[in-house]
C-alpha cells in the first residue's frame, strides 16, 4: 500500500469508524458466537500474494464484528468503562504514523517532553498535590504506564528495593533474609491486580478487612502491621483504593497514609476508575489525604475519554523508581542523560508508544469543562438508575452510589440473582457483570459508554423489570 492508496483506504476506514460508533446502539451488545467461531471463517494460512484492500474491509463485518463485545454501546454496563473518543482515536493514528519507541529522551524528544507536560496538565486538572508534579521543580513527576496493574507493580517493586536498602543499612544482620520477610497490604476490596503484583514481586500480601462501608480504615491496617511485626516480618507497602471494583468503595486515604508514615511503608493509591472524577471539585473529598501517598495512579483510559492504553502514574520522589530499575547499557546512553527523564527507568518494558498525544488531544478538544460535563452526566445517569431501583420494593441497593456504578440485587437468594443476571445477559439487550461482597451476590450497573443517554438508562431498567417479572413467575 503506498501513500495514495493509504489516503483512499483511510478515508474508507474513517467512514467505517464514524458509522460504527454513530450506529453502535443498533448492534447487539454481547456477541452470540461460540468459542472457536473465527477459525473456520479464515483460510488456514496467510496469503502468498497480497489480498485486495476491499476484501479486507469486507471481512471486518464478516469475521470480526460477529465476535465483538461492543464496549462503547450505550447498553454496555459491565465492569468499569473504557474510554473512547474521536480526539483520542486521531491521536493514536498519529502515534502509529510516527511510530517511535520513546524509551529515552533522545529516542524521540517530543515523546518524552509532551508526556512530562501532559502529566502536569492532568495532575493539575485533578488538583493533585504539587509534590507529585514535575512542574513543581521538586522530585516528583508523572509517567504513562500501560495499565493500573503495571503501576501497582512498579510502585511495589520500587518500595521493595527501597525497604531492602533500608534494612541493609539499619540492620545488616537481617539483610540476607529480608526479602522473604517483606509484607504488603491492601483492602479485601482491592483489585485482584494487587494480589497479583505481590505474586510477581515475590512478597507476601495481606488483605485487610474493610468496614461496613467497604472501606479500609487506619486502625485495622495498624493492627495487621503490628501483628506482622510481632512475627518478625517487615511491612513495606500498602495500596489504598479509590473506587474499588466490586462496589466503588473508597478507602480512608488519610488514615492509611498516616499509618504508612508511622511505620515507614510506601503508600500507593489505586484510583483506576474513580481518579477521572477528580476533575470535578465536588468529588475531591474522596481523595482527602492523598498528599500522604508516595504514588498515585488512575486510568484516563477508563473514564476520561482516552482510548486504551493510558494509565497515569505520579510518584512523589521519582528517583526511588528510577534508581530501583536503573541499568545503563552503552547502546541506550545519550549525551543529555540526567537533564530530562528517560522513561525506560520508570516502567517494566523498555519500549513505549507516544501515548501522551492522546492526553493532549483529549484535554485540548474537550477542555476542563467538557471533561467535567462528561463525568457529571454519567454520575447523573447512575443516579437515574438508582432512583428506579429504589422505587421498586423487590430490589435493594447494596452500596452508596457515589460515582457511575449502581450495585443492586433482588431481595432474594444469591441463586435467584445469579439467574437474573444470566437471563439479562442472554437477552442481549444489556450487558452487566456481578460481584460478591461478604457472600452477598449482586449486580453491577456501570454507566460506561459516552453515548449513554437517559433513554438508554430507562430502557435498561425496563429490561431488568421484564427479566425480573419472567423469573419471578417461574419460581
Ligand atoms: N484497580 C481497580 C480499582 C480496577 O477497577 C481495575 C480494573 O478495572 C484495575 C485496578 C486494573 O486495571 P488495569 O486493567 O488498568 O490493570
Amino acid at each position: 500500500m503506498d501513500g495514495e492508496q493509504f489516503r483512499a483506504a483511510s478515508r474508507q476506514m474513517t467512514d467505517y469508524i464514524a458509522d460504527y460508533l454513530t450506529n453502535i446502539r443498533e448492534r447487539r451488545v454481547l456477541p452470540e458466537v461460540e468459542p472457536g467461531y473465527l477459525r473456520p471463517l479464515l483460510p488456514a494460512q496467510a496469503p502468498d500474494t497480497p489480498d485486495e484492500w476491499s476484501d479486507v474491509m469486507a471481512d471486518i463485518e464478516r469475521v470480526i464484528m460477529p465476535g465483538v463485545t461492543h464496549w462503547h454501546s450505550p447498553h454496555f454496563h459491565a465492569y468499569f468503562p473504557t474510554g473512547n473518543s474521536y480526539p483520542a482515536i486521531l491521536a493514536d493514528m498519529l502515534s502509529d504514523a510516527i511510530g517511535c519507541i520513546g524509551f529515552t529522551w533522545i529516542s524521540s524528544p517530543a515523546c518524552t517532553e509532551l508526556e512530562v507536560v501532559m502529566l502536569d496538565w492532568l495532575g493539575q486538572l485533578l488538583d493533585l498535590p504539587s509534590q507529585f508534579l514535575a512542574a513543581s521543580g521538586g522530585k516528583g513527576g508523572g509517567v504513562i504506564q500501560g495499565t493500573a496493574s503495571e503501576a501497582t507493580l512498579v510502585a511495589m517493586l520500587s518500595a521493595k528495593t527501597k525497604m531492602l536498602k533500608q534494612v541493609k543499612k539499619d540492620k545488616p544482620y537481617m539483610a540476607d533474609n529480608a526479602a522473604a520477610a517483606l509484607v504488603g497490604y491492601g483492602s479485601d476490596q482491592a483489585h485482584s491486580s494487587v494480589e497479583r503484583a505481590g505474586m510477581m514481586a515475590g512478597v507476601k500480601m495481606r488483605q485487610v478487612a474493610s468496614d461496613d462501608n467497604f472501606a479500609m480504615r487506619g486502625p485495622q491496617l495498624r493492627e495487621a502491621i503490628l501483628k506482622d511485626k510481632a512475627l518478625g516480618l517487615i511491612p513495606f507497602f500498602v495500596v489504598g483504593t479509590m473506587g474499588a471494583t466490586p462496589a466503588c468503595s473508597f478507602d480512608n486515604l488519610r488514615e492509611i497514609g498516616e499509618v504508612a508514615q508511622e511505620f515507614g511503608l510506601w503508600c500507593h493509591v489505586d484510583a483506576a476508575y474513580a481518579g477521572s472524577a477528580m476533575v470535578c471539585e465536588e468529588f475531591r473529598y474522596l481523595m482527602d489525604g492523598v498528599e500522604l501517598a508516595d504514588s498515585f495512579n488512575f486510568n484516563p483510559h477508563k473514564w476520561l475519554l482516552v482510548n486504551f492504553d493510558c494509565s497515569a502514574m505520579w510518584i512523589k520522589d521519582a528517583s526511588e523508581v528510577v534508581e530501583a530499575f536503573n541499568v545503563d547499557p552503552l547502546y541506550l546512553k545519550h549525551e543529555q542523560q540526567g537533564q530530562v527523564p528517560d522513561y525506560r527507568h520508570w516502567q517494566i518494558p523498555l519500549g513505549r508508544r507516544f501515548r501522551s498525544l492522546k492526553l493532549w488531544f483529549v484535554m485540548r478538544l474537550y477542555g476542563k469543562h467538557g471533561l467535567q460535563a462528561h463525568i457529571r452526566k454519567q454520575v447523573d445517569l447512575a443516579h437515574q438508575f438508582e432512583t428506579r431501583v429504589k422505587k421498586d420494593p423487590r430490589f435493594e441497593i447494596i452500596a452508596p452510589v457515589t460515582l457511575g456504578l449502581v450495585c443492586f440485587r433482588l431481595k432474594r437468594s444469591n441463586e435467584v440473582n445469579e439467574t437474573l443476571l444470566k437471563n439479562l445477559n442472554a437477552g442481549g439487550v444489556i450487558h452487566l457483570v456481578p460481584a460478591k461482597i461478604k457472600d452477598t451476590y449482586f449486580l453491577r450497573f456501570a454507566v460506561c459508554s459516552r453515548l449513554t443517554e437517559p433513554q438508554d438508562v430507562d430502557e435498561a431498567w425496563q429490561e431488568v423489570l421484564k427479566q425480573t417479572d419472567l423469573l419471578l413467575q417461574e419460581i
